[in-house]
């Protein structure tokens, strides 16, 4: 028996109470499906709907590129290109050198060239199956994001990529991020204030509350999804992005056993390291990736486990990025830094603990 559950939201934001509104300012909320994911934009100010569009365009524009269902989108032609360079727009050509340098900065626990292994578990066309070890082994020898191939060349279509022959790039593991990272450019142009925008699993808090409070970021409990606003704990945030990863998100069940969609690239096998959520915090900057590096970063340390992803953590100088991680056996670890942003939910019966430097 086979089932696909799609979380719709993964993190709200809550409006909340508290302070006093102010009623007079505008607002504007879209919905928009796109990457897979119901996503809520939600911004203020006098050009909030203006700006709530461009938001939209953005995040629909990238789909196109990005895409692997898409036989026409720059990620498929690149796919499809048998180890030779083609020539890639700005988008592609900056995401996809991110994309492999935090691979090898996260020594392959995100690989941008888990294609095919994400493609044989069904992932990438909703045909949910269980490979076979000699499959998933043979697919391995293609996960190599040393092969990622980037060149700017002198020409009128200045960039190129390559991979190697039969390598497939997924950008599934940090799209959002990346689209994150481009919608804080959009407000800066629209002179919007303060902004929500929650690409599903990857919220942007911009600004602050029309109050003057910080926005607040609830975390789904992984293990209540099925409940609506049934979180983990709450966040609150200023100009900040919030990222998380977890199996609970996209998942199919065989023969009574859960298979989700973050592969661990060690493996070919989905990700079985205690962790039932990351997430991962960072200021939001225009100019700076941190977006994508939170989206990678989330998919990476859910591979890695609680261990390893504090390692990592300490490994890297304070204010780069703060970590909530939720754990199989009950647990939620918040690293310092957010210790006075963090606030459990009572009900959801987890024990908190502080992991400090
Ligand atoms: P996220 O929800 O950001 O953690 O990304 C998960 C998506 O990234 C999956 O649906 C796959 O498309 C892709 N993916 C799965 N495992 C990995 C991995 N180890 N490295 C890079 N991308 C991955
Ligand atoms: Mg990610």
């Amino acid at each position: 028996m086979r089932r696909l559950a799609l979380s719709v939201l993964l993190l709200l934001l809550l409006s909340g109470c508290g302070g006093q509104m102010s009623p007079d300012e505008a607002q504007e909320s879209i919905q928009v499906l796109a990457m897979d994911t119901a996503m809520l934009i939600t911004t203020y100010g006098e050009r909030s709907p203006a700006a709530a569009y461009a938001c939209e365009d953005t995040i629909r524009d990238l789909e196109k590129q990005l895409s692997r269902t898409d036989p026409d989108s720059e990620v498929s032609r690149l796919n499809a290109a048998g180890g030779e360079a083609v020539e890639v727009g700005e988008d592609l050509y900056i995401l996809l050198h991110e994309a492999a340098c935090l691979s090898a900065e996260t020594r392959g626990a995100f690989d941008v060239t888990v294609a095919p292994v994400v493609s044989a578990w069904g992932f990438t066309e909703d045909s949910f199956r269980v490979p076979s070890q000699a499959e998933l082994d043979g697919l391995l020898k293609l996960v190599d994001y040393n092969a990622v191939y980037d060149r700017y060349l002198p020409t009128a279509d200045p960039r190129a990529a390559a991979i190697g022959p039969g390598q497939a790039i997924d950008l599934g593991g940090v799209a959002k991020g990346y689209a994150a990272d481009k919608i804080v450019k959009v407000l800066q142009e629209h002179e919007v204030p303060r902004a929500n925008i929650n690409l599903g699993g990857n919220v942007l808090a911009y600004g602050d509350r029309p109050d003057g409070t910080p926005w607040r970021v609830g975390i789904q409990d992984p293990a209540r999804v099925d409940e609506q606003n049934a979180f983990a704990g709450v966040l609150a945030l200023t100009d900040s992005f919030a990222v998380t990863s977890g199996g609970y998100q996209r998942y199919f069940e065989q023969d009574g056993k859960t298979y989700h969609h973050i592969i661990d690239p060690a493996t070919g096998y989905p990700a079985d390291s205690g962790l039932t959520s990351v997430t991962v915090v960072a200021p939001a900057l225009e100019g700076f990736l941190n977006g994508t590096m939170c989206d990678a970063y989330s998919t990476a340390l859910f591979v890695m486990g609680e261990e390893q992803a504090l390692d990592f953590w300490r490994d890297r100088s304070a204010g780069v990025f703060e970590l909530v991680l939720v754990t199989e056996d009950g647990r939620v670890v918040v690293t310092e830094g957010l210790a006075d942003r963090f606030t459990l939910d009572e009900s959801s019966g987890y024990t908190l603990e502080v992991a400090s430097r």
